[in-house]
């Protein structure tokens, strides 16, 4: 059911616990981090998927340092959510989408019901161009800042969902470039035809790939390419060494910083719930891989970010 959580990683746990004190305790907010001496954005994140209030959620990031969100949909309801927000809070950008396991779920049928919209009828490639159309309106909307999250997901959806999942990135990127929005990136364990299809039709100017999962050698094809890689909490995994090694040669100038809360909490507090105001645990190990400052890493990552989603 999480659009981007790990394999391991389970989706954060509903206030209804076991009841037990350790349970409890595990299944707590982690405490408020250090605040940011630099305001950096969290670059991806699920505001609707997360416990409590927008305010709450803002106030809690903006409280260390966390002043700006990007505020990602993955279906055509959630995606209107996502613009409403943003149209209400200054603090908030939208990128507007359907998720690539959304895709074939609104081509085939969804007898479980992922997506809030319900179980669903097989739609056909009819339903799928009705919704790509809903996200192109919404794309033109100006507190949209990107298209996304799409692309490519090889570990959720079977082989049955990829002509879905392939015509509606293609999709995407068009309507990224029409608009002239950023372009966010799911790619799960879909690398080289992620990169083959950008290629395919041409990228638009700015590309993010959001929780960046590839290696050292992709992310200088990446670079060489000027796409933005987003790291997320997963960064901070005790198993992650080739993505830290992957963030040790990625540009200083392309690098960003999300949570893709509700999920991939960073260590130490992996598996409780995630939010905006965790966004300083992560900045802080990548600051470490990269051998400089918190600051100078936030300074980087507030420009890139802004830069990156045109605000
Ligand atoms: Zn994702
Ligand atoms: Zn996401």
């Amino acid at each position: 059911m999480a659009p981007h959580d790990t394999g391991s990683e389970t989706a954060p746990p509903t206030a209804a616990g076991s009841g037990s004190p350790s349970k409890a305790a595990k299944n707590a907010p982690p405490p408020l981090p250090e605040p940011l001496r630099v305001p950096v954005a969290d670059s991806h994140t699920h505001l609707d998927m997360q416990q409590g209030t927008v305010d709450e959620a803002l106030a809690k990031a903006a409280s260390v340092g966390v002043t700006t969100v990007v505020q990602v949909g993955c279906d055509v309801a959630g995606s209107r959510w996502a613009a409403e927000t943003a149209e209400a809070y200054d603090a908030v950008h939208a990128a507007v989408a359907l998720h690539p396991n959304e895709a074939p779920r609104i081509v085939l049928g969804d007898p479980d019901g992922w997506s809030r919209q319900g179980a669903r009828e097989p739609g056909g490639d009819a339903a799928l161009d009705e919704a790509l159309a809903a996200i192109d309106a919404l794309a033109a909307l100006p507190h949209v800042r990107g298209v996304g999250e799409t692309g490519l997901d090889y570990f959720r959806t079977g082989a049955e969902g990829m002509a879905a999942q392939e015509r509606s990135f293609r999709a995407h990127i068009e309507i990224a470039k029409r608009h002239g929005k950023a372009l966010v990136i799911h790619d799960r364990e879909a690398h080289a035809d992620v990169l083959r299809i950008l290629r395919e039709e041409g990228a638009p100017e700015r590309t993010v790939f959001h929780c960046y999962s590839g290696d050292a050698a992709m992310a200088k094809e990446c670079a060489a390419a000027g796409y933005f890689l987003s790291f997320a909490g997963n960064v901070t995994f005790k198993n992650a060494q080739p993505l830290r090694d992957a963030l040790a040669v990625a540009p200083a100038e392309l690098l960003l910083v999300e949570t893709d809360a509700p999920f991939l909490t960073p260590a130490p507090f992996r598996g409780r719930p995630n939010a905006p105001y965790l966004i300083p645990v992560t900045l802080r190990a990548m600051a470490e891989v990269k051998g400089v400052t918190e600051d100078a890493l936030a300074t980087a990552v507030a420009a890139n970010t802004a830069r990156a989603f045109g605000y």
